[in-house]
């Protein structure tokens, strides 16, 4: 089948998915030879549903995304049957259990991608909410990048009116038992995707729908240490599966829960909450670095000659330096604080 849109031919290749009002397609445009994923979706059915506004949202949304750790909207155009979706191709897939089950260090992996994708989101006043492993897409070079969004929400106001949204399996006490929402939908989500990644299976079930809802609202989750899986981790995933909103992490703690510091530490990602905090830390116990400029100060090592070599030969130096740390702080010094985390903004400003 050809594809006319926004004045290119564009050939399906081969279905990659279907969703509830349509079908998503590899494409290849005709002219450049790229690939595409074309999420075509039924007219007929959007009026059948009356979900005309739902799309519409989810086009607004997200198109204006740019992160990368979210698939990529290039464009989007109609006809008479249709609308289309034109999306960066995710050639892996979507996000699916192993054959045997990850390890830690694999969970972290996947899990970092997905935690950064929602924090963009976050920051952005959106609210996915029907984060799912079929809504986290692989692309060639292996990223995770968030899709479908459907049920994706900008925020005007908190809370948010309650609608049954999403995927029960995912879905929070608040929104089963349809009560309002904020942002803490999406990290009670994480906490199911973090569970399912660890053990393969979801953290509540039920034979039928009622009896999932009953659970996730009452139910006590247990979660069973196996071997080499430590409890920095078995402590997040309870505290983001937390039943009460309130008490449940923000994306933000969760960049401050030990099991995530310490790995992102070891592979070496830097988290950009836990530098915010270190620096309010700092700036809360009063500490400030006394920056002193233009010092000339004196080499050590007398061998080390250098450009700035004075006539009797003792070595100096004019870059500024960091003499001492006092803890008699003033605003004025808060800047060099700041300045002290940046060390690449510090040695640039010198
Ligand atoms: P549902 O309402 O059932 O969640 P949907 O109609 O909103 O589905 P999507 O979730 O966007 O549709 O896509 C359905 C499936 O199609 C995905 O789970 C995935 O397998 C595949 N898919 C979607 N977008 C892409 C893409 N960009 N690259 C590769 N595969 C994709
Ligand atoms: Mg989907």
């Amino acid at each position: 089948m050809i594809i006319t849109g926004c004045g290119n031919f564009y050939q399906t290749i081969k279905q990659l998915g279907s969703g509830s009002f349509g079908s998503v397609y590899l494409v290849k445009d005709l002219n450049t030879q790229y690939e595409f994923a074309c999420k075509i979706i039924s007219k007929h059915l959007i009026n059948m549903y009356n979900a005309s506004q739902m799309i519409q949202s989810e086009i607004a949304i997200h198109s204006s995304c740019n992160h990368k750790n979210i698939v990529k909207f290039y464009s989007y155009w109609e006809d008479q049957n249709n609308i289309y979706i034109l999306l960066e191709y995710c050639s892996k897939g979507h996000l699916i259990n192993p054959k045997t089950q990850f390890t830690e260090d694999e969970v972290f992996q996947i899990f970092h991608q997905i935690l950064s994708g929602v924090d963009y989101l976050h920051q952005h006043n959106i609210i996915h909410r029907d984060l799912k492993f079929e809504n986290v897409l692989i692309h060639e070079d292996g990223t995770l990048k968030l899709c479908d969004f459907g049920w994706a929400i900008k925020v005007q106001q908190l809370p948010v009116e309650n609608v049954m949204c999403g995927t029960t399996e995912y879905m929070p006490p608040e929104v089963v038992s349809k009560q309002v929402l904020d942002f803490k939908v999406d990290t009670w989500s994480l906490g199911v995707i973090l569970y399912e990644l660890l053990h393969g299976s979801f953290p509540f079930n039920g034979h039928n729908q009622l009896e999932l809802i009953q659970n996730i609202t009452t139910n006590q989750l247990l979660i069973f240490r196996s071997d080499g899986v430590s409890e920095d981790l078995i402590n997040l995933i309870q505290a983001l599966l937390i039943k009460n909103p309130e008490l449940r992490p923000t994306v933000q703690q969760i960049y401050l829960c030990k099991w995530v510091k310490t790995n992102m530490k070891t592979h070496n990602i830097f988290n950009h909450y836990e530098n915010e905090s270190l620096k309010l830390k700092v700036k809360q116990k009063n500490i400030a670095l006394k920056v002193v400029h233009d010092v000339k100060y004196l080499t050590p090592n007398k061998k080390m000659k250098t450009s700035h070599d004075d006539v009797d030969g003792k070595s100096t130096n004019s870059i500024n330096t960091i003499q001492s740390i006092s803890t008699n702080t003033s605003p004025k010094q808060n800047k060099y604080v700041d300045k002290f985390f940046n060390f690449i903004e510090l040695f640039k400003n010198f």
